[in-house]
């Protein structure tokens, strides 16, 4: 079986979809309302479950040779004492693979390089989706220019992030997202600079410093406040240098090393209210659409990605043999309500799972602020067991990937070169 897919949103998640969805043989189309198909963040950590994903999807080879392996560091006090160590080759030794920290914009390119030409449809904005036949999907699209257009598709996957629109065609009544209470200003710096570890977390009163060191010598730093949302500063890398620049080397650098237009402030917002599934009809919610957590793990792409991988290998894996059909003819592309039940089932309690963890790290991290509190919090970091960070991140990193393949059908096409 093969289908037609509209994807939309072309963040993370929306690409890693359509890689792994025409990796079983799906033709698909990735809608994504900015002008530009560009991730502007600063920079991310990708655990061993992202780069598994990744490399289910034909990708990860290409994403570590432009990504830095993150072997040192830990956690520190504002005034530079060590709280935990953070083992990097023994991540490597017990999940093959290291923690890697890329610049967004070049994890990006390597998901949209492995996309065809015309698969992602810039400038287009999803307005609606018809879900009344059980057998397909009707998008409704407006374009720049305020003409609209429509397409029908066997599966619709909604991965258009936190502020999802599609959300609600899932679960009407949804609260949606709501602010974490913390507020977060971030940076690539200009130019190399010089660090003793590739990434560094410090833990002040209800704030958070941290870091992660580029292949190239620069590195992105991310700046975490206890804040009303809302709050905008008139020159953000001046705040941040009130705030953080007395604290331990190398943080001083990091700022001096930035320009003060490169500073991006968002507030930062999760679901809090779990949702009681991800599909309705055919329609699937993937990535932050589904269950945006706060950053505290670093791992809501990395979900994003697990999410991608599995919905296509449950497509594959719930397809039977089956005509191919093309984005002009979507028909009733059996075993899609199946693995969408599969999909579903598979990634609706882990993510959820793990988005309460993260939610939880970052009460007892970022946003502790009573002293009393922090001190405790300190006291039982210095004393816990050598060890104990490489185990609380394996309980989250350690996800094997299910492999994909395209399914024989398409398989024999393709090499008769029959489209
Ligand atoms: P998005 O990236 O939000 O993409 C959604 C896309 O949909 C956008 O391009 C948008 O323009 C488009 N769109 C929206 N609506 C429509 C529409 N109606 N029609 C067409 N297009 C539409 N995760 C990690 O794994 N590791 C980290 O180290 C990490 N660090 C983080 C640090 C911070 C400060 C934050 C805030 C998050 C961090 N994350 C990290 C989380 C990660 O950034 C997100 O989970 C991930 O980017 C979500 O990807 P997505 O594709 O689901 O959504």
């Amino acid at each position: 079986m093969s289908g037609y897919a509209v994807v939309v949103g072309g963040g993370i998640g929306g690409l890693a979809t359509a890689i792994g969805l025409r990796r079983i043989g799906w033709e698909v189309t990735v809608l994504e309302r900015a002008a530009v198909l560009d991730d502007m963040g600063a920079g991310i950590s990708l655990h061993a479950n992202g780069m598994r994903a990744l490399d289910a999807l034909g990708v990860g080879e290409g994403v570590r040779r432009a990504a830095r392996p993150q072997y040192t560091g830990g956690t520190r006090t504002p005034g530079g004492g060590r709280l935990a160590r953070m083992d990097g080759a023994a991540l490597e030794r017990a999940l093959g693979t290291p923690i890697v920290g890329i610049p967004r914009a070049a994890l990006h390119r390597a998901l949209r390089e492995a996309l065809p030409a015309g698969c992602v449809v810039t400038g287009a904005e999803v307005t609606a989706v018809d879900l009344s036949d059980p057998r397909r999907a009707r998008v409704s699209t407006a374009t720049g220019n305020g003409s609209g257009s429509a397409r029908e598709a066997d599966l619709v996957v909604a991965a258009d992030g936190v502020r999802s629109r599609l959300r609600a065609l899932v679960a009407p009544g949804h609260p949606g997202p709501a602010y974490s209470g913390s507020t977060v200003l971030r940076a690539i710096t200009d130019r190399p600079v010089t660090l003793a570890s590739d990434f560094e977390l410090t833990w002040g009163r209800g704030a958070e410093f941290g870091h992660i060191a580029f292949a190239d010598g620069r590195a992105e730093w991310h700046a975490v406040l206890n804040s009303p949302p809302g709050v905008r500063f008139p020159d953000p890398l001046a705040e941040t240098r009130r705030r953080f620049g007395g604290w331990h080397a190398p943080i001083p650098a990091l700022l001096d090393a930035t320009r003060p237009g490169a500073v991006l402030h968002h507030d930062i917002h999760e679901l809090v209210t779990p949702l009681p599934s991800f599909v309705a009809g055919r329609l699937a919610l993937l990535g932050d659409a589904a269950h945006a957590m706060t950053p505290n793990l670093g791992q809501g792409a990395c979900q994003a990605l697990e999410d991608a991988v599995t919905l296509a290998a449950a497509l594959a894996a719930e397809s039977g043999p089956g005509r191919r059909r093309t984005a002009s003819q979507p028909g009733a592309a059996p075993g899609v309500d199946a693995a969408l039940v599969r999909y579903d089932a598979e990634r609706r309690p882990r993510s959820q799972a793990v988005a309460r963890a993260a939610r939880q790290a970052g009460r007892m991290g970022q946003r502790l602020s009573h002293p009393l509190a922090v001190a405790l919090r300190d006291t039982a970091l210095r004393v816990a067991p050598s060890g104990a960070t490489v185990r609380a991140i394996l309980r989250h990193a350690d996800w094997t990937a299910p492999r994909l393949t395209p399914p024989a059908a398409t398989r024999q096409a393709e090499s008769h070169g029959i489209e």
